[in-house]
């Protein structure tokens, strides 16, 4: 934790600005280890402050990590900032996506006379190349979420509401230690699948729907996210034709995946498997999102993104075919890029499922 914010200092060296003001939840959890929420950092070559109110002093003090100073300042914490910044700062840069219009009001007016620098993906580029002890948490938050879908399985789903499987699968995750789920569960069964975010409604799931199943657990603050797509107790020809080819798009990437490719890259060859069968189309969205403290963070892989991968990039790949008044077919694993390939974190299987 000390050597992040050393590197963000580096980065502050070259940014042109005396210190960075971090507001940013996630960005400040990942630089201090505090996960309260009310909470800011500035750091500068040699300052490492944090700030936080009267509810979350005992709090700060078991986590923030000791390089740091820890300061508590009157809500909202944004107008505290000026007795903390060094004597003699005259340009402080601060996070434009993570400070409110109304922050940045507050900022122009306890700081008379010090130039505001907005910036962009400070922190969020930092966060993007997982550091091992990052990478064993997305493992284990992994394995939770695929243990708790096996139970889920097991239990059947047919004669089950989109909405009960989803509790179902939060309450297990839950229960085996989860801090909370990553996102809203999606169960969406029959042609509600073909809604690439549906939310569960009280439908009960029927003999020969296809149901689409998305979810993750937090862990240690650390986030996973898989999909897959079950045929419930039987499947039509079209259905298992359009998951054969979804899955052999999602394998094609997997198989091509690793550092030096670009995001872009990564999509177009899901893609392309995809375009060929004449399902472009269906396929609306990018093919993989990062995934770390947030579900979705850098680096994405889509048709416009020009981030070349490197070893330590933790990704989704899930290319999804969607008929409109049909059903959906979408197949997400969680995987870190390695030197040479990828490491596949999600274990479920991936032919298709055929379960009551
Ligand atoms: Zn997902
Ligand atoms: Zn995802």
């Amino acid at each position: 934790m000390k050597a992040r914010a050393e590197r963000l200092a580096d980065r502050v060296a070259e940014l042109d600005v005396d210190l960075v003001l971090i507001t940013g939840a996630a960005n400040v959890r990942y630089l201090t280890g505090y996960t309260g929420s009310s909470g800011v950092a500035l750091i500068g070559p040699v300052t490492r402050a944090f700030i936080t109110d009267f509810r979350y002093v005992d709090q700060a003090a078991g986590e923030v990590h000791p390089s740091f100073e820890r300061r508590r300042g009157q809500s909202p914490l944004l107008g505290s900032i000026a007795d903390v910044l060094p004597a003699g700062t005259s340009r402080l840069g601060f996070e434009r996506e993570h400070v409110t219009v109304r922050g940045y009001a507050q900022l122009s007016e306890v700081l008379p006379g010090i130039e505001l620098v907005g910036l962009d993906g400070l922190v969020e580029t930092l966060r993007e190349v997982k550091e091992p002890d990052e990478l064993e948490a997305l493992r284990a938050s992994a394995v939770l979420a695929d243990t708790a879908f096996e139970r889920l399985l097991h239990d059947g789903l047919i004669g089950r509401t989109e909405r009960e499987l989803a509790l179902a699968l939060e309450h297990d995750m839950r229960q085996r230690g989860a801090d909370r789920e990553s996102f809203p569960t999606i169960v969406a069964a029959g042609p509600h699948g073909a809604l690439p975010h549906a939310p569960p409604r009280e439908v009960e799931v029927r003999r020969g729907d296809l149901v689409v199943i998305d979810w993750g657990a937090e862990l240690d603050g650390y986030c996973s996210d898989c999909t897959r797509t079950i045929a419930a107790g039987e499947a039509g020809d079209d259905e298992r034709s359009v998951y054969e080819l979804v899955l052999g798009a999602q394998l094609a990437a997997l198989a091509d995946l690793r550092a030096g490719l670009a995001g872009r890259e990564v999509d177009r060859i899901a893609r392309a498997v995809i375009d060929a069968a004449g399902y472009g189309e269906a396929f609306g969205h990018g093919l993989g999102h990062g995934v770390g403290i947030e579900v979705h963070e850098g680096p994405s892989l889509s048709r416009r993104s020009d981030h070349e991968l490197v070893a330590g990039n933790v990704v989704t790949v899930e290319p999804g075919v969607y008929l409109r008044g049909r059903f959906g077919v979408r197949i997400e694993d969680l995987v870190a890029v390695t030197e040479d390939g990828c490491e596949l974190l999600t274990s479920v299987s991936k032919r298709l499922i055929v379960s009551d």
